[in-house]
């Protein structure tokens, strides 16, 4: 039976980070991925931090050359309100522009510099069984003719993402507290000028009929954006089956959308998610511990999903590699803890989102610059930053501040 010192699960951004992070510290590594690359995957809008990681892993000059959509903030839309944040506004000194990224493309580009570094890969093969005993692990493993294998390694990291391996496995899901929402989605060819909107941010669009409904537009290079709406199941329900005519409907409702990309190309298929957040019991337990999506997913919103995944792997790698060499780690205090204190920090903001405070907060003209960075830092990912009273305090800063953005607009009316 092969053996190796680490198997990783999946090759997207948590597992290519973990395992080239764990190479780089002198481990023997295999990936064991599922798909075949380039494959598609959602989850295109990075924050800034992500950038770190991906530097730890030695990546950054692959992903800088790959000729990515440069991103420098967010803004938020709501009929004629507008509302900005920009990265270079900043409490927690970090990087200021980031990327947008056809997944596809970054997903190759992070899993072949992973190769480039000497962690193996396997693609086309699943993992199907796991067993813990003692200091090791058995991986059951099936290639593509259904045929079984069986690996032994001294641990595995899940970056299954939404397949959720070892949660599966090892009955480890938990609902999320978050009520089931869907998205639909395509990538469109828009026709209209480079300045027609700010193409170096996400756009998050409120819905007319709803303040809970939301697009995203995520430019790419050249005229190419990821475009998406997302709703509680139940309102797609007065919409079309059919994605394609669903997505347009949408489209044609929000006056924003409507002008870019009513006269768009639609060349690529319109996909549904729903369902999509998730939780688990424990994110680690013998042998194993559980990285991005496999072990949680809040919400799309504020784009936190790729971060939050390679702050995992990065966290995770730092823990493994002290364990490896003999020292006596506490996977809980070490790993879970503090990944899941940043967590609930987006959890804080994703909830202040659907329940309109965030949403007075962005739509205000009345904050501070101070206030307005600390915000922006927590969007650009620095969510771990405890010196950042948005973050050590976030739901009771979210609550002051948009209460007094609400009396301000009652004053000012
Ligand atoms: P993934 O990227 O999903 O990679 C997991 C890999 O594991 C896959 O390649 C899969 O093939 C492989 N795998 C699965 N099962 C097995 C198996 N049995 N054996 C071997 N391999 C397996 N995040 C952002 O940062 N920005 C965004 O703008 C954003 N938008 C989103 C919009 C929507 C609608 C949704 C639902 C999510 C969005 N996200 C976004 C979240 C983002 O998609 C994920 O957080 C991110 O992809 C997680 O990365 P990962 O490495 O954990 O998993």
């Amino acid at each position: 039976m092969q053996t190796v010192d680490v198997v990783v699960i999946g090759a997207g951004p948590a597992g290519s980070i973990a395992s080239a992070i764990l190479k780089r510290r002198g481990w023997n590594v295999l990936v064991v991925e599922a798909q075949h690359f380039p494959r598609f995957v959602i989850g295109e809008s990075l924050l800034t931090h992500c950038l770190d990681f991906v530097a730890e892993a030695g990546m950054l000059e692959a992903v800088e050359s790959a000729g990515f959509r440069y991103k420098n903030g967010a803004a938020f839309i709501r009929g004629d309100e507008y509302g900005a944040i920009d990265f270079g506004e900043q409490f927690t000194k970090g990087r200021a522009s980031t990327f947008q990224v056809q997944r596809a493309t970054f997903d190759q580009v992070l899993a072949n510099d992973a190769q480039r570094q000497g962690v193996q890969i396997q693609f086309g093969v699943r993992v199907v069984g796991f067993e813990s005993a003692g200091e090791s692990v058995t991986l059951r493993l099936q290639d593509e003719s259904k045929i079984e294998s069986e690996i032994r390694t001294k641990f595995v990291l899940d970056g299954s993402g939404f397949g959720r391996v070892l949660p599966k496995l090892l009955d480890l899901e938990t609902p999320s507290n978050f009520p089931a929402r869907a998205a639909v989605f395509s990538h469109v060819l828009d026709d209209k000028a480079q300045d027609a909107f700010d193409r170096n941010k996400i756009q998050v669009v409120v819905h007319p009929k709803n303040k809970d409904v939301w697009f995203w537009v995520i430019p790419f290079s050249g005229q190419r954006c990821s475009i998406g709406c997302v709703a509680a199941r139940e309102f797609f329900a007065d919409y079309p089956i059919e994605p394609i005519a669903r997505l347009k409907q949408l489209v044609s409702e929000e006056p924003f959308m409507a002008r870019i990309f009513g006269n768009a190309t639609w060349d690529t298929p319109v996909r549904t998610l729903e369902g999509y957040a998730a939780n688990v019991k424990t994110m680690t337990g013998p042998g194993f511990a559980l990285l991005g999506n496999a072990a949680e997913f809040l919400d799309p919103v504020f784009s936190s999903g790729v971060t939050i995944a390679m702050r995992s792997a990065s966290t995770a790698a730092g823990v493994l590699d002290r364990q490896l060499r003999g020292e006596l780690v506490d996977w809980k205090r070490d790993f879970e803890q503090p990944l899941r204190k940043g967590v609930d920090v987006f959890r804080h903001y994703v909830t202040a989102w659907y329940d309109g405070r965030f949403q007075e907060i962005m739509f205000s003209k009345n904050h501070s610059p101070k206030v307005r960075a600390m915000i922006s830092s927590v969007l650009a990912g620095y969510a771990w930053d405890e010196s950042n009273p948005f973050v050590s305090e976030a739901g009771r800063r979210l609550d002051v501040v948009a209460q007094l953005c609400r009396q301000d607009y009652v004053a000012a009316t």
